[in-house]
């Protein structure tokens, strides 16, 4: 009951303009008196600096790096983050709004309220004019459009899967690479993109993924003398399910893929929002369909542990042989490069490439 009448309180609050969900949000000071936001002049400061410097296209990133290499911390004290100031540009309290039922119900597993939903914009209590605005509509729609356009620019850079996709590892930073299909058709291992909290940039160079194809292979090739000088212990009893379980753990791999593919699709309005769901729901079907098959392997494999060598040398085998055969798609070398490779570090000194891989 108090509960019912403090929500309905804050509620009656809203509608009369005032603040009542909490801190105030960054750059705002909560006035008791007038029970509303206040502008804070140190903090607005701050706030313009972001907005216009995100109206004259600068990235959240940029903007956070800046903030950071200057000495301004985030009102915890803290380094600041770019999703942090991602969420700050597109807060609508900044335009002098204050917004009351977003969402309802609670998170609570275990009491007994409503499940936790995000509402309709159309049954929010919005209430224009609460407290002095820090941003206009026009330089909200403008920002929002900038951003929009960042991210159509981020989905065409994603790429298909490449021979080593998901395997290369910058050897200075440790972050993953991306690659890059060049119009010659070859295809690049791209620069390290990895950006420090002060915008200094690791800077790994780039080169062609086929020099370093031959520099892993040659590892391969090594690998292979290595376990063939340790002596075979032959065991083929369990070598059935274990094949299965690294099958289906592929297609996994795949789903989950799927998944991600649903939601470009949707991004870009290939599908509506009901397509979108109920493709979804199917695609989760399938993965935990999946993933139960995985467990069921897994305990027939029981002792999977470590592979053995016997094992090992077939792989590798299986990848040479298709390693030969140019039209072998980089999907089917990916899937036989991971099911041996477990990770490859790249550095570029100059003209030296430096490989480092490390097998299962
Ligand atoms: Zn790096």
């Amino acid at each position: 009951m108090i509960k019912k009448r403090f929500q309905r309180g804050k509620k009656i609050g809203a509608r009369l303009g005032h603040w009542t969900n909490g801190p105030a949000p960054f750059r705002y000071a909560y006035d008791a008196e007038a029970r509303s936001l206040a502008v804070d002049g140190q903090k607005l400061e701050i706030y313009q600096f972001i907005k216009e410097r995100l109206l004259r296209g600068s990235t959240c990133a940029s903007i956070c790096w800046e903030l950071n290499r200057t000495g301004v911390p985030s009102p915890k004290g803290k380094l600041r983050q770019e999703s942090v100031i991602y969420r700050l540009t597109m807060n609508e309290v900044h335009l002098g709004r204050v917004i009351y039922g977003k969402t309802s119900g609670g998170l609570h597993k275990n009491r007994k309220s409503a499940p936790f939903r995000v509402n309709p914009r159309k049954n929010w209590v919005v209430v224009e004019d609460a407290h002095p605005a820090v941003k206009t509509p026009e330089e909200y729609a403008e920002i929002l459009k900038v951003l929009a356009r960042r991210r159509m620019q981020m989905k065409r850079t994603r790429h298909g899967t490449y021979v080593c996709s998901g395997l290369v590892f910058c050897g200075k930073c440790g972050s993953s690479l991306q690659f890059q299909p060049k119009e010659n058709g070859r295809i690049l291992v791209k620069k390290c993109q990895k950006v420090d909290p002060f915008g200094n940039r690791c800077g790994n160079p780039g080169a062609d993924l086929e020099h370093l194809e031959v520099a892993v292979i040659e590892s391969l090739h090594e690998y292979e003398e290595e376990i063939r000088s340790r002596r075979i212990q032959v065991s083929t009893s369990d070598m059935i399910p274990k094949t299965m379980l690294r099958l289906k753990e592929t297609e996994l791999e795949t789903l989950h893929e799927g998944i991600l593919r649903l939601k470009d699709q949707y991004v870009s309005a290939d599908l509506t929002k009901q397509e979108y769901r109920t493709r979804l729901d199917h695609q989760k079907d399938l993965i935990v369909k999946k993933e139960n098959e995985i467990q069921q392997l897994k305990e027939i494999v029981h002792i999977s542990g470590p592979i053995s060598d016997q094992e090992r040398l077939e792989r590798i085998e299986e990848l040479e042989n298709v390693w030969q055969l140019l039209d072998t798609k980089p999907e089917e070398k990916n899937r036989l490069f991971k099911q041996t490779i477990e990770r490859i570090e790249y550095a570029r000194n100059g003209y030296g490439i430096n490989a480092r891989v490390r097998f299962r």
